[in-house]
């Protein structure tokens, strides 16, 4: 593992914090923003480019703008990204950024490559309200929204640690986008989705809809609207077969049952056998890993296009569950896979840097948990 600390990027200009950021407006609210300095709309698009295809962060060395106008942008606006407290690599290749919000908060953006793609795990919000019993992140006690700057700039972070900019149209290393970092992000959905159309947006970050994967814990009133809005993959954390283990490990079962849930599924908007929902199933010893439960699984998502994604559960400090045994999760896949569905088992990545699924949790509660529990010796 190596890390580099803050020291390592440039501080943001003094003044950045009194100028507005450019970063996360729509292409209308950017345009907006000219038409107010009596600019005509095509500096906007200008500008888009410059910003979400370049990745330039000087509007001195946005050279195809006038020298005039270069400076009156640098006076009002920056084109700022959430500040890199810490950037991380595994062993793997995983690499982690722990980011400093504004505000003092901060939300970490995992970066996974793989042979035949590269996926940026995004957070949508500081920490999470809803109080998963296996996941770390629901224990953090601060929770709030990221706004669409702080969700897009944890793509942009990546990109500039990747040394990735203009992306490539072709062999590209951010291919893959997933709302699977801290946070439920149908609970920040008017956020999630205004970062999610700027990243898609084929003259700028330019990530396929196909490419983007969003991952909920079963908020079933927003998910049609994420469909037919936005129509990127879905992704539902299932973990349980009955209502009665859901209620216990996932406590939003209480309000959005698996009945309605399955229910949502199947009238997901477009889907069908080329695009699949992901069933996210985290392995839990003597919860829900029996054979009963894979048979049950299978009932469950019939007539829904679905594929299951195994997950060795991740354990963290004080966590009250075991990861199932080898044997068992290769049991429950035949299982699976006997009855045609498509049930790969996920390779736990970065682990040495904390960077598995369900750990993420900022480094600053970490640290004021570690100072409470030194404080009381
Ligand atoms: N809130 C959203 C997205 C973030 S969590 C959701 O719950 O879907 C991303 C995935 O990691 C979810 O499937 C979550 O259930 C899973 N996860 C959480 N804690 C975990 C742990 N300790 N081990 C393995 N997977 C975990
Ligand atoms: Fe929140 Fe997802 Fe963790 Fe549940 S699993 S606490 S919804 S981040």
């Amino acid at each position: 593992m190596s890390r580099s600390h803050a020291q390592a990027f440039a501080p943001p200009p003094e003044s950045a914090a009194t100028r507005r950021n450019l970063v996360g407006l729509s292409r209308a609210e950017l345009a907006a923003a000219m038409a107010e300095l009596g600019e005509k709309p095509f500096r906007a698009k200008q500008l888009w480019h410059w910003i979400y295809h370049r990745g330039e962060t000087d509007f001195a060395a946005m050279t195809t703008l006038s020298k005039e106008f270069r400076a009156r942008l640098g006076e009002r606006f920056a084109v700022a990204r959430p500040a890199v407290a810490e950037a991380q690599v595994s062993r793997d290749g995983t690499r982690k950024w722990l980011l400093n919000l504004p505000d003092g908060q901060q939300v970490e953006t995992v970066y996974i490559p793989e042979e035949d793609r590269g996926t940026l795990c995004v957070s949508s919000q500081v920490g999470c309200t809803l109080t998963c019993k296996f996941c770390h992140t629901g224990t953090q006690r601060l929770v709030r929204n990221l706004s669409p700057a702080e969700i897009v700039g944890q793509i942009m972070v990546a990109r500039d640690g990747l040394g990735e900019w203009p992306a490539p149209a072709e062999g590209r290393q951010v291919t893959n986008i997933v709302l699977m970092g801290m946070g439920e992000p149908l609970y920040n959905y008017d956020n999630v989705a205004a970062a999610m159309r700027i990243a898609m947006d084929p003259e700028g970050l330019s990530i396929s809809k196909r490419k983007i994967t969003l991952s909920t814990s079963g908020v079933v009133p927003e998910m049609e609207r994420c469909g037919r809005e936005l129509d990127v993959n879905l992704a539902v954390s299932l973990h349980a077969t009955s209502d009665e283990t859901r209620d216990w490990i996932m406590p939003i079962n209480k309000k959005y049952p698996l009945k309605m849930l399955l229910d949502a599924c199947r009238s997901y908007p477009g889907t069908h056998n080329a695009r699949r929902i992901t069933f996210e199933y985290v392995m839990l010893k003597g919860v829900n890993d029996s054979e009963e439960d894979a048979r049950r699984l299978i009932a469950l998502l019939k007539g829904i296009p679905a594929k299951v994604n195994l997950i060795p559960f991740n354990p963290w400090p004080g966590s009250f569950f075991e990861c199932s045994d080898a044997a068992t999760i290769t049991r429950f896949a035949d299982i699976l896979s006997a009855a045609h569905i498509s049930s790969p088992v996920r390779a736990t990545r970065g682990d040495d840097i904390l960077a598995a699924c369900g750990q993420l949790k900022s480094e600053s509660e970490r640290r004021k948990k570690n100072e409470r529990a030194a404080a009381d010796l």
